[in-house]
Protein backbone atom coordinates (compact mmCIF):
# COMPACT_ATOMS: atom_id res chain seq x y z
CA UNK A 1 0.00 0.00 0.00
CA UNK A 2 1.11 3.32 -1.05
CA UNK A 3 1.57 6.21 1.52
CA UNK A 4 2.23 9.30 1.12
CA UNK A 5 2.95 10.30 4.51
CA UNK A 6 6.13 8.09 4.69
CA UNK A 7 9.15 9.04 4.99
CA UNK A 8 12.26 7.24 3.41
CA UNK A 9 15.67 7.85 5.78
CA UNK A 10 18.54 7.09 3.48
CA UNK A 11 21.27 5.95 5.92
CA UNK A 12 24.83 6.94 4.97
CA UNK A 13 27.71 7.75 7.04
CA UNK A 14 25.11 8.35 10.66
CA UNK A 15 24.51 4.52 11.45
CA UNK A 16 23.09 5.10 14.89
CA UNK A 17 19.58 5.80 16.52
CA UNK A 18 20.87 8.12 19.43
CA UNK A 19 21.26 11.95 18.66
CA UNK A 20 20.07 11.40 14.92
CA UNK A 21 18.46 14.74 13.26
CA UNK A 22 17.29 12.93 10.24
CA UNK A 23 15.49 9.88 12.22
CA UNK A 24 13.84 12.34 14.68
CA UNK A 25 12.15 15.03 12.29
CA UNK A 26 10.72 11.81 10.28
CA UNK A 27 9.25 10.36 13.59
CA UNK A 28 7.53 13.91 14.53
CA UNK A 29 6.17 14.12 10.86
CA UNK A 30 3.94 11.27 11.99
CA UNK A 31 4.00 8.88 9.18
CA UNK A 32 5.78 5.45 8.30
CA UNK A 33 9.27 5.64 8.31
CA UNK A 34 11.55 3.44 5.87
CA UNK A 35 15.07 3.38 6.70
CA UNK A 36 17.25 2.74 3.50
CA UNK A 37 20.99 1.75 2.91
CA UNK A 38 21.83 1.54 -0.85
CA UNK A 39 25.25 0.09 -1.64
CA UNK A 40 26.75 1.48 -4.75
CA UNK A 41 30.23 1.39 -5.02
CA UNK A 42 30.53 2.39 -8.36
CA UNK A 43 29.95 6.00 -7.75
CA UNK A 44 32.39 6.20 -5.25
CA UNK A 45 34.73 5.48 -7.69
CA UNK A 46 38.41 5.30 -5.81
CA UNK A 47 37.27 6.59 -2.38
CA UNK A 48 34.49 3.47 -2.28
CA UNK A 49 35.56 1.88 1.11
CA UNK A 50 38.80 0.05 1.11
CA UNK A 51 39.09 -3.48 2.57
CA UNK A 52 39.27 -2.87 6.15
CA UNK A 53 36.44 -0.21 6.25
CA UNK A 54 34.29 -3.28 4.07
CA UNK A 55 34.54 -5.11 7.07
CA UNK A 56 33.35 -2.22 10.12
CA UNK A 57 30.52 -1.45 7.52
CA UNK A 58 29.62 -5.09 7.34
CA UNK A 59 29.30 -5.47 11.12
CA UNK A 60 27.95 -1.85 11.62
CA UNK A 61 25.01 -2.20 8.95
CA UNK A 62 23.62 -5.89 11.03
CA UNK A 63 24.25 -4.48 14.11
CA UNK A 64 21.60 -1.14 12.66
CA UNK A 65 18.96 -4.28 11.40
CA UNK A 66 18.96 -5.35 15.47
CA UNK A 67 18.60 -1.89 16.36
CA UNK A 68 15.89 -1.14 14.13
CA UNK A 69 14.58 -4.24 14.87
CA UNK A 70 14.11 -3.17 18.45
CA UNK A 71 12.38 -0.55 17.24
CA UNK A 72 9.61 -2.12 15.63
CA UNK A 73 11.26 -1.41 12.55
CA UNK A 74 13.87 -2.82 9.59
CA UNK A 75 16.38 -1.80 7.77
CA UNK A 76 15.98 -2.10 3.90
CA UNK A 77 18.94 -2.80 2.09
CA UNK A 78 19.83 -2.57 -1.68
CA UNK A 79 22.21 -2.30 -4.40
CA UNK A 80 22.16 -0.01 -7.30
CA UNK A 81 22.85 3.22 -8.14
CA UNK A 82 21.92 5.33 -5.57
CA UNK A 83 19.33 8.20 -7.63
CA UNK A 84 17.56 5.72 -9.24
CA UNK A 85 17.04 3.12 -6.02
CA UNK A 86 15.60 5.74 -3.92
CA UNK A 87 13.79 6.79 -6.88
CA UNK A 88 11.84 3.69 -7.33
CA UNK A 89 11.33 3.25 -3.70
CA UNK A 90 9.64 6.17 -3.42
CA UNK A 91 7.42 5.18 -6.13
CA UNK A 92 6.97 1.33 -4.11
CA UNK A 93 5.98 3.21 -0.73
CA UNK A 94 4.20 6.26 -2.33
CA UNK A 95 7.06 8.49 0.11
CA UNK A 96 7.13 12.27 -1.17
CA UNK A 97 10.16 12.58 1.38
CA UNK A 98 13.37 11.54 1.92
CA UNK A 99 16.04 12.46 4.97
CA UNK A 100 19.52 12.15 4.72
CA UNK A 101 22.37 13.38 6.81
CA UNK A 102 24.92 15.41 4.81
CA UNK A 103 28.29 14.26 3.56
CA UNK A 104 30.90 16.58 3.26
CA UNK A 105 33.76 16.14 0.19
CA UNK A 106 33.65 15.35 -3.62
CA UNK A 107 31.60 11.66 -3.55
CA UNK A 108 28.98 12.84 -0.85
CA UNK A 109 28.24 16.47 -2.27
CA UNK A 110 27.76 14.98 -5.54
CA UNK A 111 25.29 12.05 -4.79
CA UNK A 112 23.72 14.70 -3.23
CA UNK A 113 23.04 16.84 -6.06
CA UNK A 114 22.24 14.13 -8.35
CA UNK A 115 19.50 12.73 -5.58
CA UNK A 116 17.86 16.01 -5.33
CA UNK A 117 17.70 16.51 -9.19
CA UNK A 118 16.43 12.82 -9.49
CA UNK A 119 13.57 13.09 -6.74
CA UNK A 120 13.14 16.52 -7.69
CA UNK A 121 11.53 15.21 -11.06
CA UNK A 122 9.41 12.85 -9.28
CA UNK A 123 7.88 15.07 -6.98
CA UNK A 124 10.27 13.74 -4.14
CA UNK A 125 12.11 16.49 -1.66
CA UNK A 126 15.19 15.45 -0.19
CA UNK A 127 15.99 17.11 3.01
CA UNK A 128 19.80 17.19 4.41
CA UNK A 129 20.66 17.95 7.99
CA UNK A 130 23.54 19.01 9.72
CA UNK A 131 26.14 16.80 11.27
CA UNK A 132 28.78 18.84 12.48
CA UNK A 133 29.61 20.55 15.35
CA UNK A 134 29.72 23.82 13.48
CA UNK A 135 29.09 23.39 10.21
CA UNK A 136 31.69 23.68 7.27
CA UNK A 137 30.13 25.43 4.57
CA UNK A 138 28.58 28.33 7.51
CA UNK A 139 31.71 28.74 8.89
CA UNK A 140 33.72 31.76 7.39
CA UNK A 141 36.24 34.13 7.45
CA UNK A 142 35.48 38.06 7.91
CA UNK A 143 36.21 38.62 3.74
CA UNK A 144 33.85 34.94 3.77
CA UNK A 145 36.47 33.19 2.52
CA UNK A 146 37.59 29.56 4.00
CA UNK A 147 39.66 29.23 6.66
CA UNK A 148 43.41 27.42 5.88
CA UNK A 149 44.37 28.07 9.32
CA UNK A 150 43.17 25.66 12.26
CA UNK A 151 43.59 28.22 15.12
CA UNK A 152 41.27 31.03 13.92
CA UNK A 153 39.36 28.86 12.84
CA UNK A 154 38.77 26.96 15.60
CA UNK A 155 38.41 30.52 17.33
CA UNK A 156 35.45 31.19 15.16
CA UNK A 157 33.38 28.43 15.45
CA UNK A 158 33.92 28.39 19.49
CA UNK A 159 32.61 31.79 19.20
CA UNK A 160 29.57 30.92 17.78
CA UNK A 161 28.78 28.94 21.30
CA UNK A 162 28.08 25.95 22.45
CA UNK A 163 26.87 23.20 19.81
CA UNK A 164 22.97 21.59 20.72
CA UNK A 165 22.78 19.36 22.64
CA UNK A 166 22.60 15.55 21.75
CA UNK A 167 18.49 14.80 20.75
CA UNK A 168 16.56 11.42 22.59
CA UNK A 169 17.54 8.27 21.02
CA UNK A 170 14.47 7.12 18.81
CA UNK A 171 12.98 4.05 20.18
CA UNK A 172 10.04 3.39 17.93
CA UNK A 173 9.89 3.97 14.26
CA UNK A 174 6.05 3.72 12.94
CA UNK A 175 6.60 1.00 9.90
CA UNK A 176 4.65 0.80 6.80
CA UNK A 177 1.51 -1.22 6.11
CA UNK A 178 4.05 -3.23 3.83
CA UNK A 179 7.69 -3.20 3.86
CA UNK A 180 9.70 -2.97 0.25
CA UNK A 181 11.66 -5.54 -0.61
CA UNK A 182 15.48 -5.27 0.29
CA UNK A 183 18.25 -7.39 -0.22
CA UNK A 184 20.32 -9.51 2.46
CA UNK A 185 23.49 -7.82 3.81
CA UNK A 186 26.07 -11.21 2.95
CA UNK A 187 24.75 -10.49 -0.44
CA UNK A 188 26.87 -7.17 -0.32
CA UNK A 189 29.83 -9.29 0.10
CA UNK A 190 31.16 -6.64 2.50
CA UNK A 191 33.21 -9.69 4.28
CA UNK A 192 36.89 -10.67 3.28
CA UNK A 193 37.53 -13.22 1.02
CA UNK A 194 40.55 -14.60 3.29
CA UNK A 195 40.56 -14.72 6.89
CA UNK A 196 42.47 -11.38 7.22
CA UNK A 197 40.44 -9.83 9.61
CA UNK A 198 40.80 -12.22 12.68
CA UNK A 199 43.15 -9.18 14.72
CA UNK A 200 40.76 -6.58 13.71
CA UNK A 201 37.71 -8.46 14.97
CA UNK A 202 39.77 -8.88 18.18
CA UNK A 203 40.68 -4.88 18.77
CA UNK A 204 37.36 -3.59 17.84
CA UNK A 205 33.46 -3.63 18.25
CA UNK A 206 31.56 -2.07 15.41
CA UNK A 207 28.36 -0.32 15.88
CA UNK A 208 26.20 1.56 18.62
CA UNK A 209 26.92 -0.12 21.25
CA UNK A 210 30.32 -0.53 20.90
CA UNK A 211 30.62 3.33 20.79
CA UNK A 212 29.14 4.34 23.69
CA UNK A 213 31.56 1.41 25.41
CA UNK A 214 33.84 3.36 24.14
CA UNK A 215 33.20 6.55 25.26
CA UNK A 216 32.22 5.30 28.73
CA UNK A 217 35.52 3.95 29.10
CA UNK A 218 37.20 6.80 27.80
CA UNK A 219 35.29 9.71 30.28
CA UNK A 220 34.50 7.27 33.12
CA UNK A 221 35.74 4.09 33.63
CA UNK A 222 39.42 4.55 33.10
CA UNK A 223 39.43 8.10 33.49
CA UNK A 224 41.09 8.58 30.35
CA UNK A 225 40.23 11.80 29.52
CA UNK A 226 41.82 13.51 32.50
CA UNK A 227 45.06 12.09 31.33
CA UNK A 228 44.70 13.00 27.84
CA UNK A 229 46.93 15.98 27.44
CA UNK A 230 49.88 14.01 28.51
CA UNK A 231 49.16 10.70 27.40
CA UNK A 232 47.56 11.18 23.90
CA UNK A 233 51.12 11.27 22.52
CA UNK A 234 52.47 8.18 23.88
CA UNK A 235 51.86 5.29 21.67
CA UNK A 236 52.01 2.37 23.99
CA UNK A 237 49.60 3.58 26.26
CA UNK A 238 45.36 3.50 25.73
CA UNK A 239 45.85 7.25 25.87
CA UNK A 240 42.93 8.51 23.79
CA UNK A 241 39.55 7.76 23.11
CA UNK A 242 39.68 5.22 19.71
CA UNK A 243 36.28 6.55 18.99
CA UNK A 244 37.48 7.78 15.43
CA UNK A 245 35.96 4.58 12.93
CA UNK A 246 32.35 4.86 14.82
CA UNK A 247 32.89 8.72 14.53
CA UNK A 248 33.48 7.75 10.79
CA UNK A 249 30.69 5.48 10.49
CA UNK A 250 28.50 7.90 12.52
CA UNK A 251 27.85 5.25 15.34
CA UNK A 252 28.27 8.04 17.39
CA UNK A 253 27.56 11.80 16.71
CA UNK A 254 30.08 14.29 17.58
CA UNK A 255 27.16 16.30 19.79
CA UNK A 256 27.31 13.48 21.94
CA UNK A 257 30.77 12.92 22.58
CA UNK A 258 31.58 16.86 22.96
CA UNK A 259 28.44 17.04 25.73
CA UNK A 260 29.99 13.70 27.50
CA UNK A 261 33.57 14.84 27.48
CA UNK A 262 32.50 19.04 28.76
CA UNK A 263 30.32 17.11 31.67
CA UNK A 264 33.02 14.68 33.05
CA UNK A 265 36.25 16.10 32.14
CA UNK A 266 37.49 18.31 35.09
CA UNK A 267 40.46 19.03 33.20
CA UNK A 268 42.08 17.37 30.00
CA UNK A 269 38.83 18.47 28.41
CA UNK A 270 39.51 21.42 26.44
CA UNK A 271 42.72 19.07 25.18
CA UNK A 272 40.26 16.83 23.68
CA UNK A 273 37.91 18.89 21.92
CA UNK A 274 40.55 20.56 20.06
CA UNK A 275 40.64 17.25 18.81
CA UNK A 276 37.26 17.57 17.32
CA UNK A 277 37.91 20.74 16.17
CA UNK A 278 40.59 19.46 13.92
CA UNK A 279 38.35 17.00 12.35
CA UNK A 280 35.74 19.46 11.89
CA UNK A 281 38.32 21.44 9.93
CA UNK A 282 39.30 18.88 8.03
CA UNK A 283 35.52 18.75 6.60
CA UNK A 284 35.65 22.17 6.27
CA UNK A 285 38.79 21.89 3.62
CA UNK A 286 37.21 18.89 2.08
CA UNK A 287 34.23 20.84 1.39
CA UNK A 288 35.69 23.94 -0.26
CA UNK A 289 38.70 22.29 -1.57
CA UNK A 290 37.43 18.70 -3.17
CA UNK A 291 40.27 18.55 -5.30
CA UNK A 292 42.67 18.05 -2.24
CA UNK A 293 41.51 14.33 -2.30
CA UNK A 294 43.69 13.95 -5.36
CA UNK A 295 45.84 17.17 -5.60
CA UNK A 296 47.81 19.41 -3.14
CA UNK A 297 45.79 22.65 -1.98
CA UNK A 298 49.38 24.07 -2.46
CA UNK A 299 49.57 24.07 -6.13
CA UNK A 300 53.71 24.64 -6.04
CA UNK A 301 53.19 21.23 -4.95
CA UNK A 302 52.20 19.87 -8.01
CA UNK A 303 55.79 20.24 -9.59
CA UNK A 304 57.07 17.76 -6.77
CA UNK A 305 59.76 15.28 -7.99
CA UNK A 306 58.61 12.33 -6.36
CA UNK A 307 60.55 8.89 -6.92
CA UNK A 308 58.31 5.84 -8.30
CA UNK A 309 60.12 3.13 -5.49
CA UNK A 310 58.08 -0.15 -5.27
CA UNK A 311 60.27 -1.68 -3.60
CA UNK A 312 59.98 1.08 -0.73
CA UNK A 313 56.64 1.36 -0.79
CA UNK A 314 56.09 -2.21 -0.43
CA UNK A 315 58.71 -2.37 3.05
CA UNK A 316 57.07 0.49 4.12
CA UNK A 317 53.57 -1.41 3.97
CA UNK A 318 54.69 -4.47 5.26
CA UNK A 319 56.55 -2.89 8.30
CA UNK A 320 60.26 -3.94 7.02
CA UNK A 321 61.95 -0.55 6.84
CA UNK A 322 64.41 -1.21 9.51
CA UNK A 323 63.32 2.00 11.17
CA UNK A 324 61.80 -0.01 14.53
CA UNK A 325 59.10 2.86 14.94
CA UNK A 326 57.69 2.75 11.89
CA UNK A 327 57.71 -0.63 11.60
CA UNK A 328 55.68 -0.69 14.70
CA UNK A 329 53.33 1.79 13.31
CA UNK A 330 52.80 0.04 10.03
CA UNK A 331 52.36 -3.23 11.79
CA UNK A 332 49.60 -1.86 14.07
CA UNK A 333 47.76 -0.58 11.21
CA UNK A 334 47.93 -3.83 9.63
CA UNK A 335 47.19 -6.18 12.84
CA UNK A 336 44.42 -4.06 14.13
CA UNK A 337 42.97 -1.17 11.12
CA UNK A 338 44.40 1.80 13.20
CA UNK A 339 47.13 2.94 14.48
CA UNK A 340 48.32 6.05 17.05
CA UNK A 341 48.28 9.50 15.84
CA UNK A 342 51.53 10.64 16.69
CA UNK A 343 52.96 7.35 14.98
CA UNK A 344 50.62 7.98 11.37
CA UNK A 345 53.01 11.18 11.79
CA UNK A 346 56.14 9.41 11.54
CA UNK A 347 55.43 7.00 9.23
CA UNK A 348 53.88 9.77 6.92
CA UNK A 349 56.82 11.81 7.10
CA UNK A 350 58.97 8.88 6.25
CA UNK A 351 57.62 8.13 3.13
CA UNK A 352 57.02 11.23 1.48
CA UNK A 353 60.12 13.02 3.00
CA UNK A 354 62.75 9.75 3.33
CA UNK A 355 61.31 7.57 0.03
CA UNK A 356 60.03 10.79 -1.70
CA UNK A 357 57.07 8.74 -2.12
CA UNK A 358 54.12 10.68 -3.43
CA UNK A 359 51.87 11.23 -0.27
CA UNK A 360 48.80 10.46 -2.40
CA UNK A 361 50.28 6.32 -2.15
CA UNK A 362 50.14 6.57 1.11
CA UNK A 363 47.00 7.70 1.34
CA UNK A 364 45.76 5.27 -0.79
CA UNK A 365 47.48 2.64 1.74
CA UNK A 366 45.50 3.63 4.39
CA UNK A 367 42.54 4.29 2.46
CA UNK A 368 42.61 0.53 2.29
CA UNK A 369 43.77 -0.81 5.84
CA UNK A 370 42.30 1.68 8.31
CA UNK A 371 39.06 0.87 9.82
CA UNK A 372 38.53 5.00 10.82
CA UNK A 373 39.30 5.73 6.92
CA UNK A 374 38.08 8.82 5.92
CA UNK A 375 38.49 11.16 3.31
CA UNK A 376 38.54 14.69 4.86
CA UNK A 377 40.76 13.51 7.71
CA UNK A 378 43.44 10.83 5.95
CA UNK A 379 43.32 14.15 2.91
CA UNK A 380 44.49 16.41 5.34
CA UNK A 381 46.95 14.00 7.55
CA UNK A 382 48.73 13.39 4.26
CA UNK A 383 48.48 16.78 2.96
CA UNK A 384 49.75 18.11 6.59
CA UNK A 385 53.22 15.59 6.06
CA UNK A 386 53.62 16.59 2.65
CA UNK A 387 53.56 19.91 3.64
CA UNK A 388 51.10 20.86 0.57
CA UNK A 389 48.10 21.25 2.79
CA UNK A 390 46.48 23.49 4.81
CA UNK A 391 48.57 24.30 7.96
CA UNK A 392 50.57 21.45 7.11
CA UNK A 393 54.03 20.70 8.53
CA UNK A 394 57.13 22.96 6.83
CA UNK A 395 58.42 20.13 3.96
CA UNK A 396 61.91 21.38 5.10
CA UNK A 397 61.36 20.02 8.60
CA UNK A 398 62.12 16.43 8.53
CA UNK A 399 61.24 14.00 11.52
CA UNK A 400 63.85 11.68 12.21
CA UNK A 401 62.92 8.01 12.99
CA UNK A 402 65.26 7.17 15.80
CA UNK A 403 64.92 10.74 17.42
CA UNK A 404 61.20 10.43 16.83
CA UNK A 405 60.87 6.99 18.42
CA UNK A 406 63.22 7.58 21.74
CA UNK A 407 60.90 11.51 22.28
CA UNK A 408 57.35 9.42 22.38
CA UNK A 409 58.25 5.11 22.95
CA UNK A 410 60.80 5.40 25.35
CA UNK A 411 61.57 2.34 26.64
CA UNK A 412 60.40 0.74 23.22
CA UNK A 413 57.40 -1.18 25.17
CA UNK A 414 54.86 -0.05 21.44
CA UNK A 415 58.38 -1.52 19.07
CA UNK A 416 58.32 -4.55 21.10
CA UNK A 417 54.70 -4.83 20.90
CA UNK A 418 54.55 -5.07 17.27
CA UNK A 419 57.62 -6.17 16.21
CA UNK A 420 58.42 -9.39 18.60
CA UNK A 421 61.84 -9.91 16.67
CA UNK A 422 63.24 -6.99 19.39
CA UNK A 423 61.55 -8.29 21.99
CA UNK A 424 65.33 -8.62 23.57
CA UNK A 425 66.67 -5.50 22.37
CA UNK A 426 67.66 -3.02 25.13
CA UNK A 427 65.68 0.13 25.17
CA UNK A 428 69.00 2.30 24.69
CA UNK A 429 69.80 0.65 21.23
CA UNK A 430 65.59 -0.32 20.53
CA UNK A 431 65.24 2.77 18.21
CA UNK A 432 68.71 2.17 15.99
CA UNK A 433 69.74 -1.70 16.49
CA UNK A 434 72.14 -1.62 13.63
CA UNK A 435 74.02 0.50 15.64
CA UNK A 436 74.15 -1.76 18.17
CA UNK A 437 77.49 -3.63 19.05
CA UNK A 438 77.27 -7.43 17.14
CA UNK A 439 77.73 -9.15 20.42
CA UNK A 440 74.99 -7.33 21.85
CA UNK A 441 72.71 -7.81 19.01
CA UNK A 442 73.47 -11.45 18.90
CA UNK A 443 72.73 -11.84 22.72
CA UNK A 444 69.10 -9.84 22.00
CA UNK A 445 68.77 -12.98 19.03
CA UNK A 446 68.63 -10.52 16.40
CA UNK A 447 71.25 -10.77 13.35
CA UNK A 448 69.91 -8.11 11.13
CA UNK A 449 69.19 -8.64 7.37
CA UNK A 450 67.64 -11.97 8.67
CA UNK A 451 64.92 -11.86 11.67
CA UNK A 452 64.87 -7.78 11.25
CA UNK A 453 66.17 -5.64 8.37
CA UNK A 454 69.18 -3.21 8.19
CA UNK A 455 67.50 0.43 7.61
CA UNK A 456 66.59 0.43 3.63
CA UNK A 457 67.52 3.99 3.89
CA UNK A 458 70.17 5.99 6.00
CA UNK A 459 68.59 9.17 7.54
CA UNK A 460 70.79 10.93 7.06
CA UNK A 461 71.20 11.16 3.07
CA UNK A 462 67.52 10.80 2.56
CA UNK A 463 67.10 14.25 4.37
CA UNK A 464 69.77 16.29 2.50
CA UNK A 465 67.76 14.42 -0.78
CA UNK A 466 63.90 15.74 0.15
CA UNK A 467 65.49 18.83 0.76
CA UNK A 468 67.16 19.13 -2.42
CA UNK A 469 63.85 17.58 -4.07
CA UNK A 470 62.13 20.56 -2.24
CA UNK A 471 64.24 23.41 -3.86
CA UNK A 472 64.07 21.72 -7.23
CA UNK A 473 60.01 21.62 -7.21
CA UNK A 474 60.28 25.74 -5.96
CA UNK A 475 62.38 26.18 -9.00
CA UNK A 476 60.17 24.07 -11.02
CA UNK A 477 57.43 26.33 -9.93
CA UNK A 478 58.95 29.51 -9.92
CA UNK A 479 59.60 28.53 -13.65
CA UNK A 480 55.96 27.94 -13.89
CA UNK A 481 55.03 31.32 -13.19
CA UNK A 482 57.12 33.45 -15.26
C1 LIG B 1 48.70 10.74 7.78
C2 LIG B 1 47.46 10.76 8.64
C3 LIG B 1 46.31 10.13 8.19
C4 LIG B 1 45.13 10.14 8.98
N1 LIG B 1 44.02 9.50 8.50
C5 LIG B 1 42.88 9.53 9.24
C6 LIG B 1 41.69 8.90 8.77
O1 LIG B 1 41.63 8.33 7.67
N2 LIG B 1 40.60 8.91 9.59
C7 LIG B 1 40.60 9.55 10.80
O2 LIG B 1 39.57 9.54 11.50
N3 LIG B 1 41.70 10.19 11.24
C8 LIG B 1 42.83 10.20 10.51
N4 LIG B 1 43.95 10.83 10.99
C9 LIG B 1 43.85 11.65 12.22
C10 LIG B 1 44.15 10.91 13.55
O3 LIG B 1 45.33 10.17 13.44
C11 LIG B 1 43.02 9.99 14.01
O4 LIG B 1 41.78 10.67 13.94
C12 LIG B 1 43.23 9.53 15.45
O5 LIG B 1 44.46 8.85 15.56
C13 LIG B 1 42.09 8.61 15.86
O6 LIG B 1 42.29 8.06 17.13
P1 LIG B 1 41.37 8.46 18.36
O7 LIG B 1 39.94 8.33 17.99
O8 LIG B 1 41.83 7.67 19.53
O9 LIG B 1 41.72 9.99 18.51
P2 LIG B 1 41.50 10.99 19.76
O10 LIG B 1 42.82 11.59 20.06
O11 LIG B 1 40.76 10.35 20.84
O12 LIG B 1 40.65 12.17 19.08
C14 LIG B 1 39.22 12.19 19.07
C15 LIG B 1 38.71 12.36 17.68
O13 LIG B 1 39.13 13.61 17.14
C16 LIG B 1 39.40 13.46 15.74
N5 LIG B 1 40.82 13.72 15.49
C17 LIG B 1 41.86 13.49 16.32
N6 LIG B 1 43.01 13.87 15.73
C18 LIG B 1 42.69 14.33 14.51
C19 LIG B 1 43.44 14.85 13.43
N7 LIG B 1 44.76 15.02 13.49
N8 LIG B 1 42.78 15.20 12.31
C20 LIG B 1 41.44 15.08 12.22
N9 LIG B 1 40.68 14.59 13.21
C21 LIG B 1 41.30 14.22 14.34
C22 LIG B 1 39.06 12.02 15.37
O14 LIG B 1 37.74 11.97 14.88
C23 LIG B 1 39.19 11.32 16.70
O15 LIG B 1 38.41 10.15 16.78
C24 LIG B 1 45.14 10.82 10.22
C25 LIG B 1 46.31 11.45 10.66
C26 LIG B 1 47.45 11.42 9.89
C27 LIG B 1 48.71 12.10 10.39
Amino acid sequence: MRDHNTIIVWLREDLRLGDHPAFEAAVRAGGAVVPVFVWSPEEEGRWAAGGASRWWLHHSLARMEEALAGCGSRLVIRAGPVAETLQALCKETGARMVHCSRRYGPVGAAQETRVTETLHAAGVTLRRFWVLLYEAELIATGQGTPYQVFTPFWRRCLAQGEPRMPLPRVTRLPAPARWPAGVALASLGLMPKMAWAGGISRAWTPGEAGAQAALREFIREAKRVENYPADRDVPAVVGTSRLSPYLHFGEIGPHTVWHAVRGAAKTGGEAYLRQLGWREFAQHLLHHFPHTAERPLRADYGYFPWREDALGLRAWQRGQTGYPIIDAGMRQLWETGWMHNRVRMIVASFLVKDLLIAWQAGAAWFWDTLVDADLANNTMGWQWAGGCGADAAPYFRVFNPVLQGEKFDTQGDYVKRYVPELAHVPARWIHKPWLMPELELAAAGVILGKQYPAPIIGHTAARIRALEALTRMQKAARAQTK
